[in-house]
Parts: C-alpha cells; sequence; structure tokens
C-alpha cells in the first residue's frame, strides 16, 4: 500500500484492497484471457496504487457476446419503464457512494477530492437521472403517405451493441456521459476506461452489479490503445462513442466508415475567449481563470486562448498572473489544493514541450512556466501564462491540455472573430460582455459547438455538447445524444 492510499477513508481502502484487477464482464469479474495486468499510478506520486486487468481481442468478443445476449434476454425485452428504474436506481448507488467515488478519482486522476465531488460525480448522478426520464418518451411516429389505405408508423430502436472509450481527465463523469443515453435508448455498452484512470469506471461496474442491472447490459474492459481499437474492430458492435484525441478520433473515424459503424466523436479543441471592453472584469478575470486553470487544464473545452481588448491587455494579463502565481497546487487528496498534477509522466513531459516551444517562439511566461519544485515525484506543473504571443504560434494552435493559457490583444470584434475562428477545432467559445447585442452577434458569429456568455464551461445534462470541424462529430447530452444510440424503423402496412 502506498502513502495515499493510507490516507483513505474505509470505503476507498477496502475497494483498493479487494484488488479491482479484473473485467467487468456479463456481471461476472473475470482475468485477461491471456492473464496480462498493468498498473495504474497516482499521478500526485507516481506510485502505483494497484494492478487492473489488460483486456485484449479475446475478452472484447467475450464482452460482445454478453452484451448481445442481454439485448436479444431481459434488457431488450423489459418494458422501457423498467428500464429507466434501473438507470434510476444506479444514479441513486452512484449518489450513496459520493464520497468514495470522489476519493477515489482523486487517488487515480489526480483532482481536487472537493471538485471531484462537486462536478464529477455529481455530474454523473444527474446524467443518468436526466436520461433515466426518456425511455418511457422515446416514441415513433404515425406518417400521412400519399398511397391510399396505407398505415405506416416508425418505431425508434437501439442501435445495438455500443464500444464506448472515454479519456482519463473526468474519467467517472465521461463513463456517465457514455453509459446513460446508451441506457436510455435499450442498448447495451462495452466501456472502455482510459490505461491512467480506470478505478472509478471498476467502481461502478461493481454498482451495476449491486443495483441488479441484468447481467452483460454493461461491461466494463480496462486496458489501452490496443483494447480501444479491438474494440472498435469488432464487427458485432453497431456503435462507436469515442472521447478523446483528434488524433485517435481520426483514425476510429476511419474505421467506423470502413465498417459502416455509428460513430460519434468528442474531440479537442483551442477554445477562444474573449473579453470585449464593456464587460465586468470581476466577472470576466475570474471566470476566464477557471476557464483555462480548472482541472489542471484538462478540460476538452478549456477556455486555453484568451483575446482581451488592447486597452485592458495589460490589466487583464497582470490580474491572471497574480492569481496563477497565488494558486495552490498539490495532491487531490489535500482539500487545501486548488489544482491538482496532470495525470500522467506522458502528460507531464507534453505539457512541459509545449511550455519550452512557446519561449523559444518568443512568448513571455509572465506566471509559471515550468515543473513545481519539490512535487515528490508527483506530475505538477505550475499555472502558466504566456503573453507577448502569436496567433501563429504552436501554443496558440495546438491543444496542449494542460494549466498553459495564452493571451492575445485584439482591437475590434470583426478582427477577433475572425481570429477566433481560425482554428481546425470549434469545441466551445466564450464572450464576456454587458451588451447584450454584441454578445449575441459574436455568439452567432463564432464558430463552436458550444458559446458561452459571461459564464465558463456552464453544462447540464439537457444542453447538447460537441464539436463543430475537428472538434467532433455528433453531440453528447440532451435529446441529441439520445438520437445517436436509436435506429429509426418504418413500418408499411397495406390495409387492404
Ligand atoms: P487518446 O489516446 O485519444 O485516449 C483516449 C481514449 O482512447 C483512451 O481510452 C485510450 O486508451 C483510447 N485509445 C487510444 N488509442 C486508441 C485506438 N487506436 N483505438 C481506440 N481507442 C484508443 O488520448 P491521450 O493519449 O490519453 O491524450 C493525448 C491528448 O489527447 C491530450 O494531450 C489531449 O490533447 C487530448 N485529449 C482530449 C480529451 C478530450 O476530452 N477531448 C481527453 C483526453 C485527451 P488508453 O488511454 O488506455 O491508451
Ligand atoms: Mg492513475
Amino acid at each position: 500500500m502506498t502513502t495515499a492510499t493510507q490516507s483513505l477513508s474505509d470505503a476507498s481502502r477496502s475497494f483498493i484492497e479487494r484488488g479491482p484487477g479484473k473485467l467487468f464482464i456479463g456481471n461476472e469479474w473475470v482475468d485477461a484471457a491471456d492473464g496480462r495486468t498493468f498498473g495504474t499510478e497516482n499521478p500526485a506520486t507516481g506510485e502505483e496504487i494497484t494492478q487492473v486487468a489488460h483486456a485484449g481481442a479475446e475478452d472484447v468478443d467475450r464482452a460482445v457476446k454478453a452484451a448481445a445476449a442481454a439485448l436479444e434476454g431481459p434488457w431488450g425485452k423489459q418494458p422501457a419503464h423498467a428500464r429507466g428504474q434501473q438507470m434510476m436506481a444506479l444514479a441513486a448507488a452512484l449518489e450513496a457512494n459520493t464520497d468514495e467515488l470522489a476519493e477515489l478519482e482523486a487517488l487515480d486522476q489526480g483532482k481536487p477530492v472537493a471538485y471531484a465531488k462537486m462536478v464529477d460525480v455529481r455530474l454523473a448522478v444527474a446524467h443518468l437521472q436526466y436520461y433515466a426520464g426518456w425511455p418511457t418518451k422515446i416514441e415513433g411516429e404515425t406518417i400521412p403517405v400519399s398511397w391510399p389505405n396505407a398505415f405506416v408508423y416508425t418505431r425508434r430502436e437501439p442501435v445495438g451493441v455500443c464500444g464506448q472509450i472515454i479519456p482519463w481527465n473526468f474519467p467517472l463523469l465521461m463513463a456517465a456521459w457514455k453509459i446513460a443515453p446508451a441506457l436510455a435508448a435499450g442498448c447495451t455498452v462495452i466501456l472502455k476506461p482510459a490505461e491512467q484512470t480506470p478505478l472509478t469506471a471498476l467502481r461502478l461496474a461493481e454498482l451495476v452489479a449491486e443495483v441488479g442491472l441484468p447481467e452483460g447490459v454493461v461491461n466494463v474492459l480496462t486496458g489501452d490503445g490496443e483494447t480501444g481499437k479491438a474494440i472498435v474492430d469488432h464487427p458485432g458492435i453497431a456503435k462507436i462513442a469515442f472521447t478523446g484525441s483528434t488524433e485517435v478520433g481520426r483514425a476510429i473515424g476511419e474505421t467506423a466508415g470502413r465498417m459502416l459503424k455509428r460513430v460519434t466523436l468528442e474531440l479537442g479543441g483551442k477554445s477562444a475567449n474573449i473579453i470585449l471592453p464593456d464587460a465586468d472584469l470581476e466577472q470576466a478575470i475570474p471566470g476566464s481563470f477557471q476557464g483555462l486553470y480548472f482541472n489542471t487544464g484538462q478540460a476538452c473545452n478549456a477556455a486555453s486562448r484568451l483575446y482581451v481588448q488592447k486597452d485592458q491587455y495589460d490589466t487583464v494579463v497582470s490580474a491572471l498572473a497574480d492569481a496563477a502565481k497565488g494558486a495552490k497546487v498539490g495532491p487531490g487528496l489535500d482539500p487545501e489544493s486548488q489544482f491538482g498534477p496532470v495525470v500522467s509522466k506522458a502528460q507531464h513531459e507534453r505539457v512541459l514541450s509545449y511550455i519550452e516551444s512557446g519561449l523559444s517562439e518568443g512568448a513571455e511566461a509572465v506566471a509559471g512556466g515550468g515543473a513545481t519544485e519539490g512535487a515528490n515525484g508527483g506530475y505538477f506543473i505550475n499555472p502558466t501564462l504566456f503573453a507577448g504571443v502569436e496567433d501563429d504560434m504552436k501554443i496558440a494552435r495546438e491543444e496542449i491540455f494542460g494549466p498553459v493559457l495564452v493571451a492575445m490583444p485584439y482591437d475590434d470584434i470583426e478582427e477577433v472573430a475572425r481570429r477566433a475562428n481560425d482554428s481546425e477545432y470549434g469545441l466551445a467559445a466564450g464572450v464576456w460582455t454587458r451588451d447584450v447585442g454584441n454578445a449575441h452577434r459574436l455568439a452567432h458569429l463564432l464558430k463552436a459547438g458550444s458559446v458561452y456568455i459571461n459564464v465558463w464551461g456552464a453544462s447540464d445534462p439537457a444542453a447538447p455538447f460537441g464539436g463543430y470541424k475537428a472538434s467532433g462529430i455528433g453531440r453528447e447530452m440532451g435529446h441529441a445524444n439520445l438520437d445517436a444510440y436509436l435506429e429509426t424503423k418504418t413500418v408499411w402496412t397495406a390495409l387492404g
């Protein structure tokens, strides 16, 4: 047991000690077919927490068979109402275990436990509750066709077995984003958490069994990119839902296109955050600060490109630099920590290399600019703010996915809208202003799936979320995501 696990609650320690090293297939815990395992570590120390199973193609096949049998069997046959009730039971089980789930997330992912509770677990519960209301509202239509004596109606049917591949930034929440609409639509799922953060998905699997979801409805396969690829390649999987990097998203899209699988992709971003001259800076500065540094900058919709009108640029940049310098960075399990480490050694190196690139391209780090001293093996990076940034610098164009904000001055609205849209991405954008006309003018001009006005990163299970351009295909949340798990069948009857 590592030092960090010694400070855990009894519930979390008991989960780690009973060894979450198996795969969850058909409501049973099984070893990987080839017996492989790998370690998951605590990013605040770099120490291994425990070993988890490493699923391969044979395990994917076993899980597909279990998920297909559930679809044909009890899950597929029961009335819609029962599905909703079972989802509500799962939501209640998550809620009842909030403290433990938040602690496991803080341990495995690194984020502050208070945020894990307030954001990750709370929203995961909300997602299941929201979608639990849908099964009884999925309706077909009767169609007034031009033929005489015809009765034509549509049915919405589950698309089938779904492969769901999620990243490490919001592990439990991403699991809920994925499984909730799929279950509401009547699908069954094979969920693959990221190799860096498997623990809460495994605890979720225990709760799936505890609340009595029929076997095979939710299967959890821990593993790496190779496991994800085996899921994408399996012909028994009808739909892939993926959140992660644009690079992997493109590869998945290619395979899905070739195999004609349904696919939704929620990918990266480099979102423009614009402060207009009439903004309330008391709101815009802390909002922009959290918009980027929240979750240590590891959010797909992070407010990573800040545009400030040139007359206010120095004031805003210096206030943000002060806030960044004063931020308390530390282990997620320390209640004092405002920001945790980045998730892994690889991510630590990647983010530091972006900081190096910013410095070498001539930007000025007015806060941070490197790894945190005395980090005790943890992957800490000081919240970094770059001023003097040009739009064509690498740090202004590529997704960094770490605590690095770039700030650029602008002159007027048309110019800033054009620069904001000059990106391969289009996940989110934001505007801070008191002028309702300019707010909506920009909201209409900005090419992004979400536009935030006087707020950043607001989220609700009922409100669609997803990307324009290279930020993805399809939408998460709301009924838009439910549609992604449904086929439409048209039934024709000749009435004679
Ligand atoms: P990633 O490789 O895209 O990982 C996301 C998920 O896809 C993980 O579960 C991963 O498995 C799996 N995966 C990897 N290769 C796959 C393949 N060929 N086929 C199917 N699934 C595959 O992301 P990452 O390497 O962890 O992070 C790299 C960068 O991606 C970050 O720096 C950030 O820019 C971006 N990112 C974006 C988001 C987002 O929310 N949009 C989230 C995370 C990362 P394993 O992790 O187990 O290998
Ligand atoms: Mg971990």
